[in-house]
């Protein structure tokens, strides 16, 4: 064997035990006790999870209104493999007028051989032509890419309910997943002007106008359209209570309906929005749907706990506080300007480790189905990703799941220039990534060369019968 990992506690999710795991050319190919390579990983004392895969990560993307994003792929996936992942699933977005096969080809040009995770690209519909939708997305799906994302908001991405249906058609006849983007646009643009006409103009205002019953409203919308057309979905970022309850009423109904939450609508409430003292503060935590509340936190924990969660991922969306991202004299003027988004790949798994495992609200079990085998699962990547087993790809995290250090900026290997978890303390910690046998970072540092590649997707778990 070219490496073995030694002494640690190999953690799936459904199991815990002490074993060495076996490298060779960069697969497991060998999982028991007193194993021997040419070169050995002494885990002792150390946990031995699957990479984590961040399924939902925006990196390199352009912008309506010319703000930068702060991530393109080479600092995006160096934050992400110091933070403990060896896939994620970025965007490949379509401009409206533009064709879906050339911005998958100008995403490529943007990643290839500057990623140092593998990368997998889901693709946002946003301009659902009979040519799109008859020619360009089924031979996409043919390809590999087997995921795409809808908005029911933003006005240069927001699909109406009739190309939504169009598009779910497409989904189902072709098994692609899609994933909604669920929030009620024609409720927050009112709500935006009735709150500009009082002059609630700053950030803080942002959490209002997303607010949770335009999320739970477009939940169900979108949950209704899917049982027309009988295709599962994912209802990704769900921030709260309202929308999680439209979940389970339509999981009770025996309806397919696949969710996702991320970091900060466990560790962020709408309090953060209020920066300093209302001031302009408040837009480093500016993303949709924005998070809520005490409430809201305590439905999210239960349903991490209870499966009405499949996924938890980052929703990285990273825009500088500064001039070429949030902080432009328009979005001064109104928070409807500050473009939405926060980072948040390097933090994901270390603040579920720390709230979720650390202090006893979920089993470690659970923290590997929700970040790695389940995404795996969900995506199409399974089981050559988010296991670890005879054959899968040696794409392992050490965790010392004592360390204990709070998050700070200054340590981040992002491309923004803050975090919004800023000073949070930390128990548990990734401390190796290995990527296909090599190891791409250890103690929140990257090691060597981009060595991720792109992988083509299988179809979703979400369409086996059960
Ligand atoms: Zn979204």
């Amino acid at each position: 064997m070219d490496l073995v990992i030694t002494g640690g506690t190999v953690v799936t999710a459904s199991d815990s035990y002490a074993a060495d795991i076996g490298i060779r050319d960069g697969c497991i190919v060998q999982i028991g006790q007193g194993l021997e390579g040419a070169e050995r990983i002494d885990a002792t004392g150390l946990l031995v999870l699957p990479g984590g895969i961040d399924a939902h990560v925006h990196l390199d993307q352009p912008t309506s209104d010319g703000t930068v994003m702060a991530d393109g792929f080479a600092s995006g996936t160096r934050s992400a493999a110091a933070g403990g992942n060896t896939t994620v699933l970025p965007f490949a977005l379509q401009i409206k007028g533009q064709s879906l096969r050339s911005c998958v080809e100008d995403y490529h040009r943007k990643a290839d051989g500057n990623c140092h995770t593998d990368v997998s690209f889901h693709l946002i519909v946003t301009d659902p032509t009979p040519q799109v939708l008859g020619q360009e997305l089924p031979a996409l799906v043919q390809d590999g890419y087997t995921s795409f994302k809808v908005f029911m908001t933003y006005d240069d991405l927001v699909l109406n309910d009739a190309e939504l249906l169009d598009v779910f058609e497409v989904a189902r006849r072709e098994r692609a997943l899609v994933m909604v983007h669920a929030e009620g646009h024609d409720a927050i643009k009112h709500l935006t002007r009735r709150l500009e006409d009082m002059g609630r103009t700053a950030p803080f205002y942002h959490g209002q106008a997303h607010a949770q019953i335009a999320e739970r409203e477009a939940t169900h919308r979108a949950i209704s359209h899917a049982q027309l057309i009988d295709v599962p979905i994912v209802i990704v970022h769900v921030s709260g209570r309202d929308p999680m309850e439209q979940i389970q009423w339509a999981r009770a109904r025996g309806l397919k309906v696949h969710a996702e939450t991320c970091s900060q609508y466990i560790a962020l409430t709408a309090d953060d929005l209020r920066g300093l003292n209302m001031d302009f503060e408040g837009a480093k935590y500016v993303c949709s749907p924005p998070p809520r509340d005490a409430d809201s936190q305590a439905a999210i924990w239960q349903g991490l706990r209870d499966g009405t969660f499949d996924i938890f991922s980052s929703d990285h969306c990273p825009f500088r506080i500064d001039g070429t991202g949030k902080d432009t004299p328009r979005a001064r003027t109104s928070f409807k300007w500050v473009p939405n988004g926060i980072p948040g790949v390097e933090t994901r798994l270390p603040i579920l480790f720390s709230e979720g495992v650390s202090k006893g609200r979920i089993s470690l079990q659970r923290f590997v189905a929700l970040t790695s085998t389940n995404p795996a699962r969900l995506y199409g990547l399974y089981p050559q990703k988010g296991s670890i087993a005879i054959g899968a790809d040696a794409d392992l995290t050490l965790w010392d799941p004592t360390l204990t250090r709070p998050i700070r900026q200054t340590a981040l290997n992002h491309g923004c220039d803050y975090t919004p978890y800023e000073g949070m303390d930390i128990t548990g910690w990734p401390v190796r990534t290995i990527l296909r046998g090599q190891t791409i970072a250890v103690d929140g540092k990257v090691v060597g060369t981009p060595t991720g590649g792109h992988l083509v997707r299988g179809t979703s778990e979400a369409f086996s019968p059960e």
